[in-house]
């Protein structure tokens, strides 16, 4: 089996962090040597799949939807529509630790499925949007578990813990510096941006009051600019 260095496969869901990821790896890699893998594991904000294929198609990069919608099992609101999903007026109100928004295995889910696509096209790079800076305490976006899922994977795709290097570039950074990062990369980027989506209630425009919104608000005021996907409802 043979790996390409040169070639990278994006986990993409179509959010902020996984825009910004994806032109990231053109950035990096080249549009011609980038692909994504999209989930529809019954997420209840499923808007945003329609996001990832607009985003896909304006960016000329390979749509890859994976159907997997009655695999994660959890009392998440994001999967089980009978949970209420929490609405704050303000980040203060966000409790600190594990938001009940954590889907078990999620990470684990999706990276795996991730290994067996890019063993299939022969890429050694996986880029996912995960970010330890977040608050939702979620133990799959730890730099820990990146490490360990590295590992994991090249040791059962391959038999070599070093085949696959898994790429984070947004682990380490706050929303603001997030955002920073997708202007430096451009305005293809930012236009990205205003199709993609990230309020968990699914909901067009944002809600605002959802951990998500707030969150992605927030890394916009301290930048110092505009939201183009807010922008772009407000001039409706
Ligand atoms: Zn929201």
């Amino acid at each position: 089996m043979n790996f390409s260095q040169d070639k990278a496969l994006v986990v993409f869901s179509g959010g902020q962090d996984s825009t910004t990821c994806l032109h990231w790896a053109i950035n990096k890699w080249g549009r011609e040597n980038v692909r994504t893998i999209t989930f529809d594991y019954g997420q209840k904000h499923r808007v945003e799949l329609q996001s990832a294929r607009e985003i896909c198609d304006k960016a000329k990069i390979i749509f890859d939807l994976i159907y997997i919608p009655d695999v994660l099992r959890s009392s998440s609101p994001l999967v089980d529509i009978s949970e209420k999903l929490d609405q704050f007026s303000n980040l203060t109100q966000v409790k600190p630790g594990l938001q009940n928004t954590f889907v078990p295995g999620r990470n684990i889910l999706f990276l795996s499925i991730a290994g067996n696509l890019a063993s299939h096209f022969g890429i050694a790079n996986i880029v996912t949007g995960v970010c330890q800076e977040d608050f939702g305490g979620y133990y799959d976006c730890r730099q820990s578990f990146i490490d360990s899922m590295q590992a994991t994977l090249g040791e059962g795709i391959a038999g070599d813990k070093s085949i696959f290097k898994i790429h984070t570039p947004l682990m380490d950074l706050s929303k603001k510096e997030t955002v920073m990062l997708a202007k430096s990369l451009g305005d293809e980027c930012l236009e990205a941006l205003a199709l993609s989506h990230t309020c968990y209630a699914g909901l067009r425009p944002p809600c605002g009051k959802c951990h998500a919104c707030l969150i992605r608000a927030r890394g916009f005021e301290e930048a110092g600019f505009d939201d183009p996907l807010v922008k772009n409802y407000n001039a409706l």
